[in-house]
C-alpha cells in the first residue's frame, strides 16, 4: 500500500543534511510519496527504511516477463485513474492429438498484425495433455517450443508438467494447472527452467494459502487460475481477486491466466471480452481464429492505450509511395489512427504523395481544429519551416474536406500553393483523386 509522505518522513533519518538535493527529509519524503525521487538518493537511509519503502513501491499486482511481453505490473484499477500498464497475452492452444500441429504452430508463429504503427502477434502457445500418452504431449511440446514463443505447459500431471518444462527452457512459459497438491513440486520445475507457476484451485480462498507460501519460500513467478462455471461468475471473481489485491490482500497480487474451453464462437468472444477489459494477464484462445483474434487485438490496444495521451506521430512529411518535386501534398493531424487511414488509402489508390502531420498534440481532425491547433496561420508556418517552397515544384496541397474553412488562410500563409478542399472522410479519398487529381 502507497505511504503518505509523513510515513515515508518518519523512516528518513530527519537530519536535513540535503544532501538529496531536497532542503529538508520532509520534502524529500513528500517526492518519494509522489514517485518524483529514488531512496537511493538519500545515503543515510536504513536498511529498514530500505526494506519499507521497497516493500511499499511494489505494484500492487506482481510484473513478470512472458517472452518479450510483460504481464501484470499494474497500478490503477481502473483505467481512467491513469493507464493499464500490460497487455493482456494473448495465446492460441493446441491440443497433443490434433490433427497438422506443426501446420498451426508455424500459422500461429506467422500471424503479424500491423495497426497503427504496432506489430501485434500472438504471444505464447499452450499445449493441451488430451490422451494417457505423454510421449505425443512431450512432442507437441517440442514442436511449440521450436516456434520460439513461449509455452504454456498444460498437462494431467505434474510428473508429465515436470519433464516438459526443461523443453521449454529456452523459449520461456508457464506451467499451468498447479494443484495446492502439486505447487511445490512444480514451482521447483519452474524455478528450476526459468518459467511462470500458474496456481489453481476451487476457489480464492484455497489458491490464497499456495501462493502466500510459495512466496515466502521464495519463488514468486506467479500467476493464478480461478475457475469459474459462467461468465457473470468469471467477471465477479477477476474483480474481486484484483480488489483484493489492490486492498493490500499480497496474495492475490497476480495477474490471470484463463483458458478459454469452448467451441462456441460467442462464448469464446464474451470470454476474452472479459479478460481483456477486467485485468486478464493471460488468455488462451481454444484454437487460432484469425478473424476474431485480430478484432481482439484491436479491442486490446483500446483499452491498453494511456487515455491521457493520444496514440500520435511524429509531426513532419511521411512518404507515400515514391513521391518527388512534382508530387501533391495532404495535410492530416498527427493523430496516429488518422495517419494510418489516410496514408493507408492514398497509397491503395496508386498515388505517390507527402503527406503531412503539423504538431496537434495527437488529435482528431475536427478535435484539433476546435482546440485551435490545427488553423490555416500555424500550418503555413509548419510548411515553410519544412523547406517545402524551395524544393518542391508541385505546390498543390489537399486538406481535409472537415476544415474546409481553413483554405483561405492556409492560401494567405502560402501565396501560390494550390489549396484543394479534399473529402470528410478517408474512405472517400479514392473518389476525391479519381475525380479531381486524375483531371
Ligand atoms: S539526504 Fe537523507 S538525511 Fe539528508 S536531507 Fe535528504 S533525506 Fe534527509
Amino acid at each position: 500500500m502507497a505511504l503518505t509522505g509523513l510515513q515515508i518522513q518518519k523512516l528518513l533519518p530527519k537530519t536535513n543534511c540535503k544532501e538529496c538535493g531536497s532542503n529538508t527529509c520532509l520534502a524529500f519524503a513528500m517526492k518519494l510519496a509522489g514517485k518524483k525521487a529514488e531512496l537511493s538518493e538519500c545515503p543515510y537511509a536504513s536498511d529498514e527504511a530500505k526494506a519499507i519503502l521497497g516493500a511499499a513501491s511494489e505494484p500492487p499486482v506482481k510484473a513478470l516477463s512472458l517472452g518479450e511481453a510483460k504481464v501484470g505490473g499494474e497500478l490503477y484499477l481502473y483505467r481512467h485513474e491513469k493507464t493499464f500498464m500490460n497487455q493482456t497475452v494473448i495465446a492460441v492452444n493446441v491440443n497433443d492429438t490434433a490433427d497438422g500441429l506443426q501446420e498451426t504452430v508455424d500459422q500461429i508463429k506467422g500471424y503479424v498484425l500491423e495497426r497503427v504503427g504496432e506489430i501485434l502477434t500472438i504471444g505464447a502457445i499452450a499445449v493441451t495433455q488430451t490422451q494417457d500418452d505423454p510421449g505425443k504431449f512431450i512432442e507437441a511440446v517440442k514442436i511449440a517450443a521450436a516456434a520460439g514463443r513461449p509455452v504454456i505447459l498444460r498437462a494431467k500431471s505434474s510428473s508429465v508438467a515436470r519433464d516438459a518444462a526443461s523443453l521449454i527452457k529456452d523459449c520461456g512459459g508457464i506451467i499451468a494447472n498447479a494443484t495446492p497438491e502439486s505447487a511445490d513440486e512444480l514451482a521447483a520445475a519452474a524455478k528450476e527452467n526459468g518459467l511462470i507457476l500458474s496456481v489453481t484451485g476451487a476457489t480464492m480462498d484455497e489458491i490464497s494459502p499456495v501462493t502466500a507460501k510459495l512466496k515466502e519460500g521464495g519463488f514468486n513467478d506467479l500467476l493464478i487460475t480461478i475457475p469459474a462455471d459462467t461468465l457473470s461468475q468469471n467477471f465477479q471473481l477477476n474483480t474481486v481477486a484484483r480488489r483484493a489485491a489492490f486492498g493490500n490482500v499480497k496474495s492475490m497480487g497476480y495477474s490471470f491466466l484463463r483458458f478459454i474451453d469452448t467451441d462456441d464462437m460467442y462464448d469464446i468472444l464474451r470470454t476474452s471480452i472479459n479478460e481483456i477489459c477486467k485485468y486478464g494477464g493471460v488468455v488462451v484462445f481454444p484454437k487460432l481464429d484469425i478473424a476474431l483474434i485480430s478484432t481482439l487485438m484491436t479491442l486490446r490496444q483500446n483499452i491498453y492505450t494511456d487515455p491521457q495521451k493520444p496514440i500520435q506521430m511524429e509531426p513532419g512529411i511521411y512518404k507515400i509511395g515514391e513521391p518527388n518535386e512534382n508530387s501533391n501534398f495532404w495535410l492530416t493531424t498527427n493523430f496516429s489512427l488518422t495517419y494510418f487511414l489516410v496514408s493507408g488509402e492514398i497509397e491503395g489508390c496508386g498515388q505517390n504523395a507527402w503527406l503531412l502531420l503539423p504538431e496537434c498534440e495527437g488529435l482528431s481532425v475536427l478535435t484539433a481544429w476546435a482546440a485551435g491547433k490545427f488553423g490555416g496561420d500555424m500550418i503555413s508556418k509548419f510548411a515553410k519551416a519544412q523547406g517545402l517552397e524551395e524544393s518542391q515544384k508541385n505546390k498543390t496541397m489537399v486538406i481535409p474536406g472537415y476544415v474546409a474553412q481553413i483554405k483561405g488562410d492556409i492560401e494567405e500563409g502560402l501565396p501560390g500553393w494550390n489549396i484543394l478542399v479534399g473529402p470528410q472522410e478517408a474512405s472517400d479519398i479514392e473518389s476525391f483523386v479519381n475525380s479531381t487529381l486524375s483531371k
